[in-house]
């Protein structure tokens, strides 16, 4: 086999979160801020003690109450702004680098799929996992994306880690060997999946966010899981403002891999 027809079997994996990563706000903090008065300090309590898609159900019963309807929700949710670059970084990634293209996200189906169906991105976006919603008379209805109990830096509902990694044992079992995975976030939730990076991986953790500082501490060997031993991680990280860096890098590493 010639030395291009090998590179063009290579396949390379992207994952991104989407809150505060493919878009600047997060989407369920906006729909939540539009609840009349904010939100009551008893749906606030069933974040903490009955876990996120408790405490996005309740909004969305809040909103149905006061008679907002899907389409404003609708509305709202596609209105959000990309991250500056974003679209042509996950363009780019499908179209010119080989990469298949995942969002692994604490969200919801509907919001993501209202978002990049208006941006005509379904086509760059393999699969999404996320807490699955739908729309019945109005009222969005969501549920865990799982429950798991294996992992105690991921909620209940959503290890973004377990996630990843069986997507990739999925992925090998039909043919599909990724060469390289690279993984861009920002929040608490999204340190379990780079934990599972490899070397050779890359992660892009965001500036400025909660993600920087844990990332920071692990990088320190500040963080000790439960049996006491030190986190660690094996992926290259780049730290990232906008999409616009992330696609800097993306060309550098492809222009390396070309060179070699
Ligand atoms: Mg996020
Ligand atoms: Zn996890």
């Amino acid at each position: 086999m010639s030395v291009k027809s090998f590179m063009s079997k290579m396949r390379n994996l992207a994952a991104f979160d989407f809150d505060h990563t493919i878009i600047e706000l997060n989407s369920d903090a906006v729909i939540a801020s539009t609840v009349q008065g904010g939100v009551p300090e008893s749906v606030k309590n069933l974040h903490r003690n009955n876990g996120w898609t408790a405490y996005m159900q309740k909004i969305f019963e809040l909103l149905n109450m006061e008679g907002y309807s899907e389409d404003f929700i609708r509305n709202t949710i596609i209105k959000l702004n990309p991250v500056c670059g974003m679209i042509d970084l996950i363009e780019e990634l499908s179209s010119k680098f080989n990469y298949d293209v995942i969002i692994i996200s604490d969200s919801n189906s509907y919001f993501i799929d209202a978002w990049l169906n208006n941006y005509d991105l379904k086509k760059c976006v393999l699969r999404v996992f996320t807490n699955p919603a739908q729309f019945k008379d109005n009222l969005l209805m969501i549920e865990p994306y799982h429950l798991q109990d294996y992992c105690d830096l991921s909620s209940k509902n959503l290890c973004k880690g377990q996630i990843l990694q069986d997507f990739v044992a999925e992925q090998e079992k039909n043919g599909v060997l990724y060469d390289r995975i690279i993984y861009a976030g920002d929040g608490a939730n999204d340190l379990c999946p780079i934990l599972r990076l490899k070397i050779g991986d890359h992660a892009f953790v965001r500036n400025g966010f909660k993600l920087a500082d844990i990332v920071k501490k692990v990088v320190n060997g500040d963080m000790k899981d439960k049996s006491e031993n030190l986190y660690e991680i094996k992926a290259k990280i780049h730290y990232w403002t906008d999409a616009l860096n992330i696609l800097e890098k993306v060309r550098n590493i492809h222009d390396e891999i070309n060179d070699s």
